[in-house]
């Protein structure tokens, strides 16, 4: 079947799609355990750039797995077809023009490069929210280490499955040092480059 897609040649292209937005798009992708802040963070941030006339969309967990992914499990193999699925769906938002946040623990670096590979890695920032297990787990802002911790929860991330930490993000943002506040203007910081690339 995939021999007879020809994919069509587009009369607008991203390029204009930019200008007409007057600012660059690309993604910027947040990774760390669960209840280390990707959301509290992504969301500040998002508002930050909404200020500042910056469209944008954000893409969490949760509201990825009941939707679009709300056939998927934790398992290794569903872990990874969910992020597949989510990188396929960033670059189509990053080539409409927007700037796309992403709030995914993707605790596997495989996957994760797998995400720069689809979005390309000129278009991609990712951001580590390094807050200690420790930390996490006294946060618990969903309850979910409590469970996993009696074992009603499988395959969770920093109990009873892995969390491959990235070796060379972007940023890395240690919460227990750092404010969402402060998070926000080192992200701006950060991407002032890409948002003027047009
Ligand atoms: P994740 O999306 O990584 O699962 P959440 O953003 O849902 O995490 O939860 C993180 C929790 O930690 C929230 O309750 C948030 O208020 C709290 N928190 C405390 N300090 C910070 C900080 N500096 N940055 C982000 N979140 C923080």
């Amino acid at each position: 079947m995939q021999e007879n897609i020809i994919p069509h040649q587009f009369l607008v292209s991203k390029k204009q799609r930019t200008q007409l937005n007057n600012h660059g798009s690309f993604l910027i992708w947040f990774t760390g355990l669960s209840g280390s802040g990707k959301s509290t963070i992504a969301n500040a941030l998002e508002k930050e750039l909404y200020e500042m006339r910056i469209s944008t969309y954000l893409l969490d967990g949760d509201n990825i797995r009941k939707g679009l992914n709300s056939d998927l499990s934790f398992s290794p193999a569903d872990r990874k077809e969910n992020i597949r699925r989510i990188a396929e769906v960033a670059n189509l938002m990053v080539e409409s023009g927007l700037v796309v946040l992403s709030a995914f623990i993707s605790p596997y670096k495989n996957d994760r490069e797998f995400v720069k590979l689809t979005v390309k890695k000129e278009n991609f920032i990712q951001i580590f929210i390094d807050t200690p297990l420790k930390v996490c787990k006294s946060r618990d802002p969903k309850g979910l280490y409590i469970k996993a911790e009696k074992g009603l929860i499988k395959n969770f991330t920093g109990i009873s499955a892995p969390y491959e930490t990235p070796k060379n993000p972007d940023l890395k943002i240690d919460t227990t040092k750092t404010d969402v506040a402060e998070a926000v203007k080192l992200i701006i910081q950060k991407i002032k480059p890409k948002l003027e690339f047009i």
